[in-house]
């Protein structure tokens, strides 16, 4: 069903046009008549799934022209970057209306933000600490809010934003329509929506715990003390256009990228210890292609949309499960392909574990041929620079050897623009594999071919780098909400 046929208006029809949609998602669909109709609703769905516009587009639809007076719609996000980038759908959406949308986020000053929301908006996009701040100056009220809307509740949760968001819900006129989108949703978010919302409707798109169909993945077991090296490697062997490397931690992402300048790449980094100018510096350089690879951590990159990241490689195993999804799904976005490693040590069979039971899926173990698993751990002073490459040794992208990878369609000057195109498809360094899923769908697993670089190790035999010891079990008591480790 064509979008002119969802009821919209003829002004957000053309703005969906402008945009390049040809058909609605799937959430897109289902959700679009409910909002319209007034309802209050509950979408589940993966990152990428094209809910913004989901939600957007019929509030648009809703909300008709400008008002001068305060907001009617309040949007809640987890992150500066969401919100930035909720906005701009917003801004794209409707631009052939006359609705004032505005952001509002910490890490810039406030007069820009006061001043447009005096200046009388009809969309507030915000995260919870500094809409807090001018609701306590009271600059913003919510007594003429028709519409919430609370995005990546589980993030929100996660990053401790319950006492605000429940703060805000109370502020909020008890007359309205509310919508919750989350990727999952566990019992505290359904406690909260219990108290929030009337009646909703449910909405569950694909199953949130699925990997998009679209991203080939794999572990790659490592001793700890050769992971970067491994990482390097992988680099070095992968014909990538941009690749998304995740840390744990702020300090493990800015120790990761200084290490991977040193071994000359270009690289950007996202945290949240970073400064508002650094971060869409680092965001706007990676989309530009002025950096060949991010560093971020998990709650900075929630709000990533860049079209074209080729690969995702985790540095360290994400702490739960969900964020093996979101980590992933930040590739393969909008039926692009994509490629997405995760570097394992020995101890970490439990987390390995984890993730596939909430996936539903067994994900394939490879090695890196050519790699020296038994090499001696770098002495740290020498960081990784001696084994690196200079840039000019480096080839060119598109160059690269293969070693598996099927090559991408041409060399292109090393930090040339990116096309705002995704890559085209190319099959990955490995075949699918048919584990065991108890649950469909999977995304396809990957499995080597004879004589390529990436060595499958057999299922349920781990290969340990030598030197380490067999992976240790799962360490009980770390079990909670459901049964799956949460970050502390
Ligand atoms: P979201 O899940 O809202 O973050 O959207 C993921 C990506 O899909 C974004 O880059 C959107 O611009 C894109 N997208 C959303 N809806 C559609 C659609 N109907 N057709 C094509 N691309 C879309």
């Amino acid at each position: 069903m064509p979008f002119s046929k969802l009821g919209l208006p003829p002004t957000l029809v053309n703005g969906v046009k402008a945009m390049g949609y040809v058909d609605p998602t799937p959430i897109q669909l289902r959700a679009i008549p409910v909002v319209m109709g007034g309802g209050d609703l509950i979408g589940s769905a993966q990152t990428g799934t094209g809910k913004t516009a989901a939600f957007a587009l019929p509030v648009l639809a809703r909300l008709g022209k400008h008002e001068a007076r305060g907001p009617r719609v309040l949007v809640l996000e987890p992150t500066r970057e969401l919100a930035a980038q909720v906005e701009t759908a917003f801004r794209d959406f409707g631009r052939f209306t006359d609705i004032r949308a505005t952001v509002v986020h910490g890490g810039v000053g406030y007069g820009r933000q006061r001043s447009e929301i005096q200046a009388g908006t009809d969309i507030v996009i915000a995260t919870p600490g500094r809409l807090m701040d001018f609701l306590n100056e009271r600059t913003l009220r919510l007594d003429g809010l028709q519409i919430l809307i609370l995005d990546e509740v589980d993030r929100m949760l996660d990053m401790g934003f319950v006492k605000d968001v429940k703060k805000i819900i109370g502020l909020c006129p008890r007359e309205r329509q509310t919508l919750f989108f989350s990727a999952t949703i566990p019992p505290e978010i359904n406690a909260i929506a219990a108290f929030a919302l009337r009646n909703p409707a449910r909405i569950e798109i694909g199953v949130a715990r699925t990997v998009n169909k679209s991203v080939t993945h794999a572990f790659y077991p490592v001793g700890t003390a050769l992971k970067f090296e491994l990482l390097v490697a992988l680099l070095e062997k992968t014909d990538f256009h941009s690749c998304l490397v995740f840390s744990r931690t702020k300090h493990g992402a800015d120790k990761i990228a200084r290490k991977l300048k040193a071994a000359n790449h270009s690289v950007a980094v996202l945290h949240a210890n970073r400064s508002q100018s650094q971060r869409v510096e680092a965001l706007e350089g990676f989309k530009s292609g002025k950096y060949e690879v991010m560093v971020a951590t998990d709650i900075a990159a929630r709000g990533i949309d860049v079209a074209g990241v080729s690969h995702v490689i985790n540095y360290d195993i994400p702490a739960n499960p969900e964020d093996y999804v979101h980590r992933i799904g930040r590739t393969g976005r909008a039926q692009a392909v994509g490629e997405a490693y995760t570097l394992t040590t020995p101890e970490q069979a439990g987390e390995i574990r984890d993730i596939e039971r909430f996936i539903g899926q067994k994900v394939p173990q490879l090695k890196l041929e050519g790699f020296n698993y038994n090499a001696p751990p770098p002495r740290p002073a020498m960081g990784y620079q001696g084994a690196a490459p200079t840039h000019s040794q480096r080839p060119a992208y598109g160059q690269r050897p293969n070693h598996g990878h099927q090559a991408n369609s041409g060399p292109r000057p090393a930090q040339a623009p990116r096309p705002a195109a995704a890559h085209a498809p190319r099959p990955t360094h490995a075949a699918p594999h048919a584990a065991p899923a108890p649950r469909p769908p999977a995304a396809p697993a990957a499995q080597p071919r004879a004589g390529q670089a990436h060595t499958y190790i057999q299922p349920g035999q781990p290969e340990q780098p030598s030197s380490h010891s067999a992976p240790a079990p799962r360490k009980p008591g770390g079990l909670s909400r459901g049964g799956w480790t949460r970050r502390p």
